[in-house]
């Protein structure tokens, strides 16, 4: 069971050149996690001292993990994933000890990025609701902040958490010595949804007709998520016509019906 709460991909196989978009925050994630690891004397020379993690905060589906494991990748680091929300909800009572075992491994592992997905499961602010298990899950918050407190900034492991709840996270996380780099990871803009298009179709073949901009266009406010599924349906509905191309009109198909679905989810869920 063990096994799986952890993740270990010894060498993932993102590249920076597979996100869209986020050019600065890309190169504030490489100056904190990556330099340090790879050219420390950088640091060194000009006498300070790199952060121990970093946090990226943003809506879902922007590309948090993608960046992770890109930065595990361009690092020469191992990149061993950990997921807050299921530490807390499916290892009941072994979370402190299974964030121990985590620290553990990634120095035995070293260079290692350690990735803290929905960090906010474990780091949210403490509740009055008294619910079961909170006591629990403040031991494994307890533990992280230990941990990060042990080790050294110029160490060969970094930790990159994730969260989509800024906006609930126990300020104990942000103090300055742990999560003191906070980078915000947006939805994507015109430019940004363009790029992302542009990766997710990079295999396709793409009618003459299709215009990506006009896509970008027609998509404010979806996330990369979203787009890389807009392309893989329009490619749907070209297998369905039984065309080896892909058309505009695919794209709009497309485009309509991720719509729907995602009206229909929101209106289920709120
Ligand atoms: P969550 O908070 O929901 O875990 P996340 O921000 O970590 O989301 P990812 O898991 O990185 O999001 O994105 C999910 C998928 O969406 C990626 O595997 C990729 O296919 C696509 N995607 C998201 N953002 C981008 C992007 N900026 N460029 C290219 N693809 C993207």
């Amino acid at each position: 069971a063990r096994v799986r709460v952890m993740e270990l991909d010894e060498q993932p196989s993102v590249t920076f050149e597979q996100v869209g978009g986020l050019k600065e925050e890309i190169e504030e994630v490489r100056e904190a996690v990556e330099y340090p690891l790879t050219k420390p004397e950088i640091y060194e020379r000009v006498g300070v001292e790199p952060p121990k993690g970093i946090l990226l905060y943003g809506p879902p589906g922007t590309g948090k993990t993608l960046i992770a494991k890109a930065v595990a990748r361009q690092s020469q680091a191992r990149f061993i994933r950990m997921s807050g929300s299921e530490l807390v909800h499916k290892y009941i009572g072994e979370g402190a000890q299974l964030v121990r075992e985590l620290f553990i491994l990634a120095r035995e592992r070293a260079p290692a990025i350690v990735f803290i997905d929905e960090i906010d499961a474990i780091g949210s602010m403490r509740t009055n609701d008294g619910t079961s298990g909170s006591a629990e899950v403040q031991r494994t918050l307890m533990q992280l902040l230990a941990e990060m407190d042990g080790f050294d900034n110029r160490g060969d492991v970094k930790i990159v958490a994730a969260t989509n709840r800024i906006d609930i996270l126990d300020r104990a996380l942000l103090r300055p010595g742990r999560f003191d780099r906070m980078i915000e990871i947006p939805l994507p803009d015109h430019q940004g949804r363009l790029a992302i298009l542009k990766i997710h179709t990079q295999h396709m073949n793409i009618g003459e007709d299709v215009n990506l901009a006009e896509v970008s266009r027609l998509t404010e406010g979806k996330n990369g998520a979203d787009l890389r599924a807009i392309c893989m349906e329009a490619g749907m509905f070209a297998i369905r016509m039984e065309r080896d191309t892909v058309n505009s009109d695919d794209f709009m198909k497309a485009i309509d019906k991720l719509s729907v679905d995602f009206d229909r989810h929101h209106f289920h869920t709120t």
